[in-house]
């Protein structure tokens, strides 16, 4: 598109020209929390709290006003605002530059431009189960000494069970271990769209570079290669120079190798020379703990018995058990009220009602919110930023990563967005869901039509257009 830079590549401008200038610690506890609201024009930073507003305010304040201004081409800003419903700040805790650190688990959604990690997947916010330990322990050993243990981790399971998040969480381990270690974490569309990529700017070296000079690679959801005959092909070669150099790799997969049929089997036989690993749904015991964990951060307390009900509801999907109980923390917050197990049932009457779920795909979400909306499908892929069209994209993107088992990268694809404007998305409207009943409501129905195949316009269409 022969279109200025978006807003969302000046912000990844914006915090890579940041990143740069502070130390990484720093720019993990304190710079990479900010998030930004492309609403406004121009856009406005956004703080966890006073606090921490302050604070890069005091330290980083001359960065960030020169960077944002040049970046945003801005003469002046940049507009600040603290949001609500983001976790609250912990105490901090001592460490090696005073009053820097904050708990990982606690820091903001974001990806790291050079690892591609996702920071809140870390190994401090992974619970621990009858369903997991094995695969956790092995992803752990095997950050604590890449290439050594098993080579490849083979990790494997179903949607929703947390592959995604220990791959992460052993690049983040392994690089506090050893920072000077290259990491890549990359879904298997995003290699092979890099491999196109490369191959179309006649550049191939370009991508052997960028995949064979690493010391671990976190390669999710290799299913993904499945009768794409080229890149298996490439991964193949990778995978050996990897391989014998000894450098690691960790794979995941929807399913055990053996079920990969259309692999050929000496990339299938390769799969096994390391360790497999499957995940198991978490057990009762499990859902709550993750439950207990989500709940920590909600505005209001949530009592043990909704939290039961819960993890009672969902049994074999942590992300659809971590979406019912966003739903139920933002009603109350929107509500001003604590949540109690009458409510929550109500809350979430339409997950009791799923008889037979639907096979949901991306355009008929995209099409039933469009038209929710009042906009066509064509206005939703756009780029244009106008209001409200972006929350009605933003809203979209949300459902999709609720009701459907799609990766983020492929939610991207179905939008032409990267997978970052995904996260950013759908963090965006879990906030929102909290504080502006219209989107709650909104929300709610749309979730309820297309869980029962109500999908396009009928009802849709009469609300508030
Ligand atoms: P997968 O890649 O297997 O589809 P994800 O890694 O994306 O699953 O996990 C889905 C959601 O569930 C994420 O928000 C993740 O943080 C959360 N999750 C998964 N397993 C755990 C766990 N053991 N403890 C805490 N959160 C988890
Ligand atoms: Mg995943």
């Amino acid at each position: 598109m022969a279109q200025a830079l978006q807003a969302e590549d000046k912000w990844k401008l914006f915090q890579d020209a940041v990143q740069e200038g502070v130390s990484k610690s720093n720019w993990h506890t304190w710079l990479s929390r900010i998030d930004v609201d492309f609403d406004d024009d121009p856009p406005t930073l956004l703080a966890p709290s006073e606090f921490h507003l302050k604070w890069i305010q005091d330290k980083h304040g001359d960065l960030i006003r020169s960077t944002y201004r040049e970046i945003f081409e801005s003469p002046n800003g940049p507009p600040f605002r603290v949001v609500e419903g983001l976790p609250p700040e912990l105490p901090l805790e001592p460490a090696d530059e005073p009053g820097d650190q904050m708990p990982t688990s606690m820091q903001k959604q974001s990806t790291l431009p050079e690892t591609n990690l996702i920071s809140r997947y870390q190994f401090e916010s992974f619970v621990v189960g009858q369903s997991n330990r094995f695969a956790w322990a092995a992803a752990m050993a095997v950050s604590e000494q890449p290439g050594t243990h098993y080579n490849p981790l083979f990790i494997y399971g179903g949607a929703g069970l947390g592959k995604t998040h220990l791959l992460n969480a052993v690049g983040h381990h392994a690089s506090e271990m050893y920072p000077d270690l290259v990491i890549r974490y990359v879904s298997s569309e995003n290699f092979l769209n890099d491999f196109i990529d490369c191959i179309r700017r006649k550049r191939p070296d370009d991508f052997k570079h960028r995949y064979r000079g690493v010391d671990l690679l976190l390669l999710d959801d290799v299913q993904f290669f499945e009768g794409k005959e080229q890149i298996l092909e490439e991964f193949f070669h990778t995978f050996n120079s990897l391989y014998e150099s000894g450098k690691q790799m960790v794979i995941s997969s929807d399913r055990h190798p053996r079920n990969l049929s259309s692999l050929e089997s000496r990339l299938r036989s390769r799969f096994e020379w390391g360790l497999l690993t499957d995940i198991q749904p978490p057990d009762m015991e499990t859902r709550l703990a993750i439950l207990k964990t989500n709940a920590e951060f909600a505005p209001r307390p949530v009592p043990i018995e909704v939290l039961e009900y819960i993890a009672g509801l969902v049994s074999d999907n942590i992300r659809e058990l971590e979406g019912a109980l966003t739903r139920v923390t933002a009603w109350s917050a929107l509500n001003r009220r604590d949540i109690d197990l009458e409510t929550a049932q109500r809350v979430l009457q339409d997950m009791i009602a799923a008889e037979e779920p639907v096979a949901l795909g991306p355009d008929e979400i995209i099409r039933t919110t469009a038209s929710s909306f009042g906009f066509s499908v064509d206005d939703v892929l756009s780029p244009s930023r106008r209001q409200p069209l972006v929350m009605c994209r933003q809203v979209s993107m949300y459902l999709c990563r609720e009701l459907t088992d799609l990766s983020l990268p492929k939610i991207g694809e179905a939008f032409n967005r990267d997978h970052t404007t995904v996260l950013h998305s759908v963090d965006k409207v879990k906030r929102i869901l909290r504080s502006d009943r219209a989107v709650f409501d909104r929300v709610t129905q749309l979730t309820q039509d297309l869980r029962k195949g109500e999908g396009i316009s009928t009802r849709a269409e009469g609300i508030h257009r």
